[in-house]
């Protein structure tokens, strides 16, 4: 994109940026009651940027104590719903003056590609946040058919202290998933990012107070899953956890919740989602420019990365010749500040040896690495080049487990029936795609494909109107996005009145 600024100017704003290393709670920046701290490393060079409040159990009963006495204020609760869609899109207006600064942090404390940054998530995150806010005056209950004598009154009321635990791998869009239904709804919000990714989330904490959302309304407590995350799953002063992350801590909100006050959870989770070329599709390159974007934008670490292109066994040479040509030409890894780069480093050393395990074990299981399949060197940084593998069965341990890095294999079916069904094998079932050149064909398979979102001849989690979310071990009790989205951080209360 030529309106990209130099690689000078971004090192320049990023040498500026001022860090912000506290908890935010009660509108104050605020160091963790036991004074620890974290670091957060920059992944593309080993250095680290900061250190960051590192919380407690302490810090979260602070925070909760404070977001319940602002809910029951009912300073945001109760405000007029025009007037807190002004503010709220106050927020919004100043993520989008600070949009190079907060897009330069993300990458920093990532490793992600400043210019997917820059043309992805921070508009994406925008026009979320927009669009969620604009909706708080546009919402309607109902009324219910009990004839003439009853009056019956469905409202929907927020649901008050709202938990949302943050995954690290799209830290800024999560926030924006979450903290748009939430606040337009006028919960009082606790959020935990990832320890990996802090630095983003902090900064829009400044920004929501410089905006005027009211103090104690959104708190940002930093720190790690087992102590903060576990701190809020079990906390009883919170009514909702909205988590997305993988499906193993998913699994132990639940248990929290159980054991605590029965708090609605919402999991959003991991996935294994199958790229399925029908056999009247042969625009290969086409395909092909998808199936990449699939399976390796954001380095893959995208819980919607596809990992299983399913391709018919005729066509899958002409199909791997017009993939690899494609990763070719377009997809160039390397300094995520250099914005002729779409991909960057793995976010930490921990994952990086995780992906790297992955790739050791389809090797191990006999597999063919195509393309990539070796780290490259490249500074202190950690970085995996688009790996591809042929020769893999439904069976192999990198066609069944989420790898989370960027590494697809290609499978073959002999039937389109034989496709889906490959495609549904698997304990997941958060996002298909499919091409298909006949539309009724699409139609058809696409209904057939367990995924909470299917896309036809594109790759795509559908946009800021349509829900997002998993089957099976994908997903539990709601959906982001869209306006079922709201659902999740809300009350449905009834009011029955006699009219006789
Ligand atoms: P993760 O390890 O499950 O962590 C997610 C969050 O949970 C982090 O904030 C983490 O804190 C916290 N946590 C860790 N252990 C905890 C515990 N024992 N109790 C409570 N909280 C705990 O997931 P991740 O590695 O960050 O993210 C990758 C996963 O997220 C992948 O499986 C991916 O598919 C999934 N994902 C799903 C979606 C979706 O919308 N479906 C979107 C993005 C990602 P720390 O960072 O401090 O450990
Ligand atoms: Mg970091």
């Amino acid at each position: 994109m030529s309106d990209f600024l130099s690689r000078g100017e971004y090192d320049a704003i990023a040498k500026s940026l001022s860090l912000q290393t506290k908890a935010f709670i009660g509108g104050k920046f605020v160091p963790a009651i036991s004074g620890k701290t974290m670091a957060t490393v920059n992944p593309a060079t080993g250095e680290e940027l900061t250190r960051f409040a590192a919380c407690g159990q302490e810090d979260v009963d602070l925070a909760v104590s404070i977001a319940r006495k602002t809910f029951e204020s009912g300073v945001w609760s109760r405000m007029h719903p025009s007037e807190r869609k002004k503010i709220f899109l106050r927020f919004v207006g100043l993520m989008e003056k600070h949009l190079t600064e907060l897009a330069v942090l993300e990458s920093l404390d990532s490793g992600k590609p400043l210019s997917e940054c820059l043309v992805t998530d921070l508009p994406e995150s925008i026009e979320c946040l927009e669009w969620h806010a604009e909706y708080a005056d546009k919402k309607y209950g109902g009324t219910s058919p009990s004839g003439d004598g009853r009056l019956g009154l469905i409202e929907r009321e927020p649901a008050g202290v709202v938990g949302c635990v943050l995954p690290w791998n799209f830290p800024i869009q999560m926030f924006a998933w979450k903290l748009g239904p939430a606040l337009s709804e006028g919960n009082s919000v606790i959020v935990k990012p990832a320890s990996w990714t802090t630095l983003s989330t902090l900064r829009l904490a400044e920004l929501a107070a410089e905006a005027g959302i009211p103090e104690g309304v959104l708190q940002i407590v930093t720190g790690g899953g087992e102590s903060v995350g576990s701190a809020i799953g079990l906390h009883p002063g919170i009514d909702v956890v909205s988590f997305t992350g993988s499906t193993e801590v998913g699994r132990r909100f639940l248990s929290y919740s159980s054991q605590s006050n029965l708090k609605r959870i919402v999991l959003e989770l991991g996935g294994k989602n199958p790229f399925v070329l029908l056999d009247d599709y042969t625009d290969f390159a086409e395909a092909a420019k998808w199936a990449a974007s699939a399976a390796f934008w954001n380095m893959g670490e995208n819980c919607t990365a596809n990992s299983r292109i399913i391709v018919p066994e005729q066509h899958k040479d002409a199909f791997l010749e017009a993939f690899l040509e494609e990763l070719r030409n377009n997809w160039k890894i390397g300094d995520p500040l250099d914005t002729s780069n779409n991909l960057g480093s793995m976010v930490s050393e921990s994952h990086f040896k995780k992906v790297m395990g992955y790739i050791e074990k389809g090797k191990s299981e006999g597999c063919r690495v195509v393309t990539g399949g070796e780290a490259l060197n490249i500074g202190s940084g950690l970085f995996i080049p688009p790996t591809v593998f042929d020769n893999v069965t439904p069976e192999n341990t990198i066609a069944r487990e989420e790898i989370f890095g960027p590494v697809t294999s290609i499978i073959t079916a002999k039937s389109n029936e034989e496709a889906v069904r490959i495609a549904n094998d698997t304990h997941y079932g958060l996002q298909a795609t499919l091409f298909a050149k006949d539309v009724a064909m699409a139609h058809k398979y696409a209904r057939q494909l367990q995924a909470g979102t299917v896309s036809v001849n594109m790759f795509s989690e559908g946009d800021n109107t349509t829900p997002f979310g998993g089957y099976k071990l994908s997903g539990f009790g709601g959906k982001d996005k869209g306006r079922e989205s709201h659902d999740q951080y809300t009350e449905t209360k009834t009011i029955f009145v006699n009219l006789d």
